[in-house]
């Protein structure tokens, strides 16, 4: 079996699928893509399909490692991701080769269901106890949300406030027996994470996520000590390699995320070498349905799993949604908060190719928001 032809589809809001096919009729679908840098992974791919057109597609990790090393220059979001997406591909087929899910490839399931949370919005805090009451109603025993929206970099008491209060009333709507989850994105500067994570220890999130950016790497040891509230990170890392200071630094959940970190032959790594520092995984996934099932597979095969991210209702999805891009939507039907273990082949999905198709006919542009501060200087989204 040869690889034939890969195609790619820029498929709204801001996703992109990779679809690669084999001279026996075999397809494969990835999601190669980092939000906002659609059009340099799709120039990414476009160069390493020269390689890999002709080449046995059973052959991941071989591929894997010229497709990541095998250039003198290596590494990044946009190579990293266009290598994901590609890897998940050639994943998909080789279990619709063998008519197995790919989870049996890697060692056979550990669970039979996988807990996933869900997005809230709103950034007022009666707004918070609505939507938090819509994703009870709907079964989630775990949500994620902001912990806060543009931060100056030395935080007035105010802003310090908000952010504890917007805790509080999470914890106080979802009881003792629901969890949550608060992502700093990154926004927070390492003065104000210091003082924050502190006093949000009361509240008990389940995680706080990128309290600094981590590129601050050198101070996360600093913030894992400064509260006892586990400290997650990691979708803005891109190998495993990259993953070795967080866990030394005693971060507790490692959130690689599918797409951009490796595809499912790097992230099966960045769990195993998470195992025996005792810390977790909980994949970022706030893109499509392949990334999402791309995910659940080694969710389902992965011992050191947590809960998964997914983007169904996510405020970012403007347009389109997960949904419209598969044919059977059964793989994503939620049951109290979990989805279940099947036995479909490869990623275990139905890819609805002529929606994907008439998608990349409009396109999108996606690009996030570009914030300011007060003042008018830059500030992190
Ligand atoms: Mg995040």
């Amino acid at each position: 079996m040869k690889i034939a032809r890969i195609e790619t589809f820029l498929a709204p809001p801001r996703w992109m699928f990779v679809r690669v096919e084999t001279d026996e009729g075999v397809v494969g679908w990835g999601e190669p893509v980092v939000e906002g840098r659609a059009e340099p992974v799709r120039a990414a791919v476009e160069v390493l399909t020269e390689y890999l057109i002709g080449q046995d597609p059973m052959r991941i990790e071989d591929h894997w490692q010229v497709m990541t090393k095998g250039g003198f220059y290596r590494g990044g979001p946009v190579l990293s991701s266009a290598v994901s997406g590609l890897d998940q591909a050639l994943w998909d087929i080789k279990g619709k080769h063998y008519g197995v899910p790919v989870y049996q490839l890697l060692g056979g399931p550990v669970r039979e269901r996988i807990r996933a949370y869900a997005w809230i919005g709103g950034d007022e805090p009666e707004e918070i106890r609505d939507a938090l009451t819509a994703q009870i109603e709907a079964g989630f025993t775990a949500v994620k949300m902001n912990g806060c929206g543009r931060m100056t970099p030395v935080a007035t008491r105010a802003e310090i406030r908000a952010a504890v209060r917007r805790a509080e009333t999470a914890r106080e709507v979802l009881g003792d027996d629901r969890d949550f989850g608060l992502d700093f994105h990154g926004r927070v500067s390492p003065a104000n994470a210091r003082r924050l994570l502190p006093l949000l220890a009361e509240a008990a999130p389940l995680f706080v996520e990128e309290p600094v950016l981590s590129e601050h790497m050198d101070i996360v040891p600093d913030l894992v000590n400064a509260s006892p509230i586990p400290i997650a990170l990691g979708e803005r890392l891109y190998s495993r390699r990259e993953f070795i200071a967080p866990l030394r630094a005693g971060v507790a959940i490692l959130q690689p995320d599918i797409s951009h970190a490796g595809g499912i032959s790097e992230l099966r790594r960045i769990a195993a070498l998470a195992e025996p520092h005792g810390a977790q995984l909980a994949p970022h996934c706030p893109l499509g349905p392949v990334a999402l099932a791309a995910s659940l597979q080694l969710a389902f095969t992965t011992p050191n799993f947590l809960i998964q991210e997914q983007s169904i209702g996510i405020h970012y999805n403007q347009g389109a949604e997960l949904l419209d891009y598969v044919a059977d939507p059964e793989p994503f039907r939620f049951t109290a908060g979990q989805l279940s273990r099947t036995d479909r082949p490869g990623l275990g999905i139905e890819v609805d190719e002529a929606a994907v198709r008439t998608a990349d006919r409009r396109g999108h542009a996606w690009r996030n928001p570009v914030w300011r501060h007060a003042d008018g200087s830059l500030a992190e989204w």
